[in-house]
């Protein structure tokens, strides 16, 4: 059995601290995403470079074009770059179809001047859809999302979907876009940042949690895509980048895993799946 590791980083700086709401849109909130563009993403550059593991970061348009230096090291290291909104909005908070389009649109321009092509990934801000972000998502001509949770480690179609409150759940037409799944219990967010009155977990039992289910993928799920989720502004903040650095050389010595970007794990995917059917 073959497994792939993709590290993803969401990149989101400043951005998330702009919106009004409990936790944001203030000063200090701010300088914890300042911390995440100028101290926490150049350690995590560093870290993957020492390593040398491929990895995918989901940039919003407005990290890009706030703190273009670490983005352009970012790029330079060879690593992939997604789109994660420009503004950081969560899709369902979005007034209108056409400001959630222009959103959109707005963060694929970003990416252009920082890489020169557009992003084949989208993981939305907040993982969520609004109705429209899947047909936007089509129109962007979007390869892959990384947003969903239908499958733990095995990527999927992204289909149609029929969810009235008053009738059975159906779903219906793929509609030509991978999924790559997520999961909360592999994103440093809600174990390890500070948020309100809630107190951020054991360290050490969150990378632990994480080996652990690493190792269960392996021993359990055939050619399985494990993603982890970082944030700068929290894996970046000490000693956190040590405690990656040992889960990643306890994942490297697993025989038979590869770290890739997501793009390049789900060409790897669709390959094995071609194979198999000759
Ligand atoms: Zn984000």
């Amino acid at each position: 059995m073959a497994h792939t590791v993709c590290l993803t980083v969401d990149f989101d700086a400043v951005s998330p601290w702009l919106h009004a709401g409990e936790f944001g849109d203030s000063p200090v909130q701010r300088s914890r995403g300042v911390f995440g563009a100028e101290v926490g993403a150049p350690r995590l550059i560093d870290l993957f470079d020492r390593l040398d593991v491929p990895t995918t970061w989901f940039v919003p348009g407005h990290t890009i074009d706030s703190f273009p230096e670490p983005c352009e090291r970012v790029v330079d290291a060879g690593h992939e770059i997604g789109h994660h909104g420009w503004s950081h909005t969560p899709p369902g908070e979005y007034e209108s179809r056409e400001a959630e389009r222009a959103d959109v649109a707005r963060g694929i321009e970003s990416i252009e001047r920082l890489t020169g092509s557009a992003p084949a990934g989208y993981r939305s801000p907040s993982w969520d859809f609004s109705p429209h972000t899947v047909p936007l998502l089509q129109e962007f001509g979007f390869e892959y999302s990384s947003s969903g949770m239908a499958r733990e480690f095995e990527p999927y179609e992204l289909t149609e979907e029929h969810a009235p409150v008053d009738g059975p759940y159906e779903t219906g037409d793929p509609v030509g876009i991978t999924e790559v799944p997520v999961s909360w219990q592999r994103d440093d967010y809600p174990a390890l940042a500070f948020s309100g009155n809630r107190a951020f977990s054991d360290e050490g039992a969150v990378f632990d949690h994480w080996r652990r289910q690493f190792d269960w993928m392996s021993e359990h799920a055939a050619d399985g895509v494990y993603v982890l989720t970082l944030h700068p502004q929290v894996s970046g903040r000490s000693p956190r980048p040590s405690m990656l650095r040992e889960l990643i050389e306890h994942m490297a010595a697993k025989p038979g895993v590869e770290f890739a970007t997501v793009s390049d794990a789900l060409a790897g995917t669709r390959s094995a799946g071609e194979g198999e059917e000759h």
